[in-house]
């Protein structure tokens, strides 16, 4: 606790409709008119405040948008200028304080603990120096709201927007959540809402008004630490890891001895891929290119790239590219050593915002099955799930290179599967 915010330090800022306001702060031209972007989709990811007080919102189609505001400004989305604005609004808040939790691409929590004998100041003037740094040096508003924990300081970042700010010290919390219904708490999802309102509870009070037992009988451990939360207590921690992203990825394998067998080098370079997919997909970014390389046996060779029709980190939308890239390259006959898979045009996944439309109900069932076949794989070892044509890598003969550790079969104690290969892709070693 910080003696001088005592326990009064969470922080919560949110950009005020980021996107468009990136594009008003690139060409102050665009100041104070009706802007939005997501020309490039036809339907609407951001929406300035301008263009929202005109009914303009997030998901509306274009043709739509125009109708009612002929002088709207509609600009393709520029992910590279979001991400940076993000970056630079995340570095100013880091003068503040070192504990920042990137949270979204426009989203950040911060905690003051400690600072207050340098920052000097109480949490109100804090928050009013953070909001003229960003607007001076990005040109963007912010809304703040500072309190207890997290999901308090969550409520508090809306409570006035734009370009506001909200301190909520412990007396106040209750005159806060009675204000706020249920299912405005971050954390409380349709279904929870759902099954609180049956039992008569429709506001964050009424919620944090509950007894323990019932919160974790009805919503569970997380349900329960967003009451906990709710009620002061923190039990949420802040994510301070960084969000570093990385300008591509490339995985390649060199086998031996060198091969002619098509199918074999497919399944080589699909391991490749699946496994810059997976890198992918733990870094949280989507690639928007993909590349292959394919080494002959004289160790010269060649590649090609192919772009894919939106970001992706979703096996089943790059295998197609794969195919066709592979299927250009390979000549029958030659013989190969070496497969190298590439992702490019790497991009924050939070770039796409989770509750854009371009998200079919395919897709996400697509971005739910590779969320469980990364568990399956975490657990049970690499490709422990993986595409059927990967058996084409036991076509190989057996070579010493293959030979395994004899150690790997009797796993150490609390050692995970992750390095164990299970199934074994390679063939057994002759014994
Ligand atoms: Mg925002």
């Amino acid at each position: 606790m910080d003696s001088r915010y005592q326990d009064c330090t969470l922080l919560h800022v949110d950009a005020d409709g980021f996107f468009a306001a990136v594009e008003q702060a690139l060409d102050p031209a665009l100041r104070g008119r009706p802007v939005v972007t997501g020309a490039e989709r036809g339907i609407i990811a951001a929406a300035s405040y301008e263009a929202k007080a005109l009914g303009i919102k997030r998901g509306l189609q274009l043709h739509e948008a125009r109708a009612r505001c002929p002088d709207l400004v509609v600009r393709p989305s520029d992910y590279e200028a979001y991400s940076l604005y993000s970056q630079r609004l995340f570095a100013i808040l880091r003068r503040f304080t070192p504990h920042v939790e990137e949270y979204s691409i426009d989203e950040a929590f911060a905690d003051l603990t400690g600072c207050g004998s340098i920052l000097d100041a109480p949490p109100e003037t804090v928050a009013a120096n953070l909001r003229d740094t960003v607007s001076r040096e990005l040109g963007l508003t912010v809304s703040v709201g500072i309190s207890l924990t997290k999901t308090l300081a969550k409520l508090c970042s809306k409570f006035r927007k734009p370009n506001g700010q909200t301190i909520v010290r412990r007396e106040h919390v209750p005159l806060l959540l009675a204000r706020i219904p249920i299912d405005k708490v971050w954390g409380i999802g349709p279904a929870s809402t759902a099954r609180l309102r049956v039992r008569g509870v429709y506001t964050a009070a009424a919620l944090a008004g509950m007894e323990a037992t019932d919160v974790l009988r009805l919503l569970h451990k997380p349900g329960y630490d967003t009451w906990s939360e709710l009620r002061g207590r923190r039990a949420i921690a802040l994510d301070t890891t960084r969000r570093v992203s990385t300008d591509s990825i490339m995985k390649g394998h060199t086998f031996a001895p060198p091969s002619r067998d098509r199918d074999f080098i497919f399944s080589e370079a699909l391991r490749n891929l699946g496994s810059a997919m997976a890198k992918l997909r733990r870094h949280r970014q989507l690639a928007r290119e993909i590349g292959l390389h394919l080494r002959f046996a004289d160790y010269t060779g060649w590649g090609d790239a192919a772009g894919f029709p939106l970001p992706t980190a979703l096996d089943t939308e790059a295998i197609p590219l794969l195919r066709g890239l592979f299927d250009r390259l390979f000549i029958s006959g030659s013989t190969y050593r070496a497969t190298t898979v590439w992702l490019g045009g790497l991009m924050d996944e939070m770039c796409r915002q989770r509750d854009l439309f371009e998200e079919t109900p395919e897709r996400l069932g697509q971005i739910r099955l590779h969320e469980t076949i990364d568990t399956l794989n975490a657990r049970y070892g690499q490709c422990a799930v993986a595409p059927a044509a990967l058996l084409d890598a036991a076509r190989k003969p057996w070579h010493p290179r293959d030979a395994t550790p004899a150690r790997y079969d009797t796993p150490l104690k609390g050692e995970g599967a992750r390095h164990l290969s299970i199934p074994r892709l390679t063939p057994p070693n002759p014994v």
